[in-house]
């Protein structure tokens, strides 16, 4: 099994894993989006709240802002303190605020520089002038399977596609070229070729347009391209390293329960 990084950039990264099944891509899949434990507001002490915005909608959406995540942090459900608002397995973070503003993520002062907004420019309520708006938010380590504001990132995959081409029957008519969405076929001396399998969609449109049956689209069940786009709380490779880890883990698991039986 292989992975090859097409792309990498701050919030996104597309690789292609090759030599693998439908199964383990899945299961890598589910466990970027429901296993990698990042930061979040789960817990809102609201002081003041003079805004038009109830409290419970207020603390929803600052539950809903993503923080950067540093290693170091452990699940509340880990940690022996009682209260689970200590060092180990949460963050304080406050905010005082008095109109006419915007109040924006970035108003947030949080107790660990390292656990602060991905974006300063997330506005969470206007104040009129003169109304406050002061609350002590506590964040913590959680994973996406409790909750969506625990998800670290939204992650696809494709399988490779195959273009196959009977080009005795082809009579190079380029309606297929005509009909394919993404633009990916073109008619070369009479010849008709694909410029870029991996951006085939499948849709089929090809085959359909094809008056003489010359075209198949299939796919390599053991190719798979991916991408993950990031919600900042952690870089896209750290994600895919770390739901790699967790899935070692329940693999060794595993087989510490085979033994047993
Ligand atoms: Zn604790």
């Amino acid at each position: 099994m292989e992975i090859e990084v097409r792309k990498l950039a701050a919030d996104e990264m597309e690789f292609l894993l090759t030599d693998a099944n439908p199964a383990f891509a899945n299961t890598l899949r589910r466990i970027m989006l429901r296993e990698v434990p990042v930061m979040a507001i789960d817990e809102v002490e609201f002081v003041a709240n003079d805004s038009v915005i109830y409290d419970e909608i207020l603390s929803h959406r600052l539950g809903l802002v993503p923080l950067k995540t540093p290693d170091g942090y452990i699940l509340p459900s880990e940690c022996k303190c009682d209260d689970k608002r200590c060092e180990k397995c949460s963050v304080k973070l406050t905010l005082k605020k008095e109109g006419p503003a915007v109040v924006m993520s970035g108003d947030m002062k949080s107790a660990d520089k390292e656990v602060v907004p991905v974006s300063d420019s997330i506005p969470l309520v206007k104040l009129a002038d003169g109304k406050r708006l002061q609350l002590i938010a506590i964040a913590h380590l959680g994973e996406g399977k409790n909750h969506a504001q625990w998800q670290p990132c939204v992650v696809s995959y494709k399988y490779m596609p195959i273009f196959e081409l009977d080009a005795k029957t082809c009579d190079a008519c380029g309606a297929c070229v005509e009909w394919c969405p993404q633009k990916i076929l073109e008619l070369v001396s009479g010849k008709l070729g694909i410029t870029d399998v991996e951006r085939c969609t499948m849709c089929r449109a090809c085959v359909e347009a094809c008056p003489k049956g010359a075209i198949k689209i299939g796919h390599d069940g053991s190719k798979f391209i991916f991408k993950i786009e990031s919600t900042g709380a952690l870089p896209p490779e750290r994600i895919l390293l770390k739901a790699l880890d967790i899935l070692g883990d329940k693999c060794k698991d595993f087989v510490k329960q085979l033994k047993k039986l």
